[in-house]
């Protein structure tokens, strides 16, 4: 690796919990809840309603502009269509659907046997029907991702890092299906008519770097790339700083500086859908963390809820928190009820023993958050601005800059719940801008 980044951490990873799991199919459950919101966009409108079979993989939620459709995971009768908790943490319409266990797939599902002769906007249109999004967490529409950075991207990355810790689902993916991955990358390469794109993998998956070596050899058109393991490696900025050198002005995106990156999950879903016609219905998930009996790596229908997943791998005692995702980005939830969406690659189960609040958090003026803010960000001046509700404040400290990894909240030693302040603090900004835009 030529290059690095400016500050980050580098936690215990945790991640020989689950790193020796292999990937296993996890039993498609009795009743799936499909939210009509699973990447960043509009809303999906229903295509289905009460009483209505379904198929696998039959399309049953799309809309206009910026969207992602949604489609069944299982075959069987839709039982509702209505709001249900949501990993974001509010209500969502979702659709319900009862399996009938026949695993019927949907009559449009069908591979191909060539790609040859499909042009990049043919490309781009099945990606889109597949309703695939970035894998990683962000569930950016990946088509919209493509056809945005046309004529501007020169480089290619897959995020391979999986910097967060617990996480192994990725490595699996790497180490057990590298042809599926490698089938993804050369689809991306060809949208963009590139010939040359990187893997960028952390120094601590050394058999995943070893297979894909192996497989590509050392002149390929597809570099790996082994990176320095220090949290936030895998945040997009980061990683194309890490690989190409170049900085991602701020407010910018990576197509600035002529580059696209795509997790490795979704690189893998991108040869699903154009080469085996499969749209996105099930997605790896660990499941994992100290109050997990035998922590796990699946593969997940959508719209499996965190309670089957849980009591698959067995709970030692009660948790003290669960997070869909890791430690550093999740998100608590407080109902096990919510699905497994297509941005979710975790679900992380926390003992009591990992309770870390301080009872009366304060800061001491210590400047270590400063030290470690990879967007070279103040974020105890942050803290105190969204404290007191200064929006001018928040704002001229460019908090929408925050990537909110987590590493000044890890490095805290006064205990501040710096990383939930900022995400109070972005929506303030947005409904002051809303505000003055009415
Ligand atoms: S690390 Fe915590 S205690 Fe230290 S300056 Fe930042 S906010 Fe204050
Ligand atoms: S301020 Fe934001 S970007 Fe900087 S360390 Fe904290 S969470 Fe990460």
């Amino acid at each position: 690796m030529a290059f690095s980044f400016f500050g980050g951490i580098h936690p215990n990873d945790m991640k020989a919990l689950s790193r020796k799991a292999a990937i296993r199919p996890f039993p498609a459950p009795e009743v799936v809840v499909i939210p009509l919101s699973q990447h960043i966009g509009a809303l999906c409108k229903p295509l289905v309603k009460k009483g209505d079979k379904v198929t696998l993989g039959q399309k049953i939620g799309d809309s206009e502009g910026l969207c992602a459709p949604v489609h069944a995971s299982v075959s069987g009768t839709v039982t509702a269509v209505e709001p249900r908790p949501h990993v974001g943490g509010t209500m969502v319409p979702s659709v319900v659907i009862k399996n009938d266990f026949e695993e019927t797939l949907c009559p449009d599902i069908k591979p191909r046997e060539s790609i040859d002769d499909l042009t990049t906007e043919e490309l781009i249109a099945i990606i889109r029907e597949a309703g695939i999004v970035g894998m990683g967490g962000a569930m950016f529409p990946t088509h919209v991702k493509i056809s945005s950075g046309l004529g501007k991207v020169d480089t290619v990355i897959i995020n391979a890092a999986e910097c967060e810790p617990y996480i192994t689902s990725d490595d699996r993916l790497l180490r057990e299906e590298p042809q599926r991955l490698i089938g993804g990358i050369r689809i991306l390469m060809k949208c963009f008519g590139l010939k040359k794109a990187y893997i960028g993998i952390e120094k601590n998956k050394p058999e995943a770097i070893q297979k894909l070596s192996e497989i590509l050899g050392w002149n390929s058109d597809i570099i790996v790339e082994p990176l320095r393991t220090r949290y936030p490696q895998g945040a997009e900025k980061q990683l194309i700083q890490s690989i190409t050198g170049r900085q991602v002005p701020p407010g910018g995106l990576p197509a600035a500086v002529g580059c696209a990156v795509f997790n490795a999950a979704t690189a893998a879903a991108v040869y699903d859908a154009v080469w085996l016609g499969m749209p996105l219905v099930r997605r790896g998930v660990t499941v994992t963390g100290r109050a997990i009996v035998e922590p796990m790596n699946f593969l997940v229908p959508i719209g499996t809820s965190f309670e089957e997943l849980i009591d698959a791998c067995g709970m030692k005692d009660a948790p003290s928190k669960v997070l869909t995702g890791g430690p550093m980005m999740g998100i608590a939830q407080f109902d096990w009820s919510v699905s497994v969406i297509k941005g979710t690659n975790a679900v992380t189960v926390f003992s009591q023993e990992d309770l870390a609040d301080a009872k009366d958090p304060r800061c001491i003026r210590c400047g270590r958050c400063m030290e470690v803010c990879p967007m070279h960000l103040m974020p105890l001046k942050m803290y105190a601005a969204e404290r007191k509700n200064d929006i001018e404040a928040l704002d001229s400290l460019h908090l929408m800059d925050c990537i909110e990894c987590g590493c000044c909240s890890y490095t805290c030693p006064g205990k501040l719940h710096l990383v939930q302040s900022f995400r109070t603090g972005k929506q303030k900004l947005r409904d002051a801008a809303a505000k003055k835009k009415a």
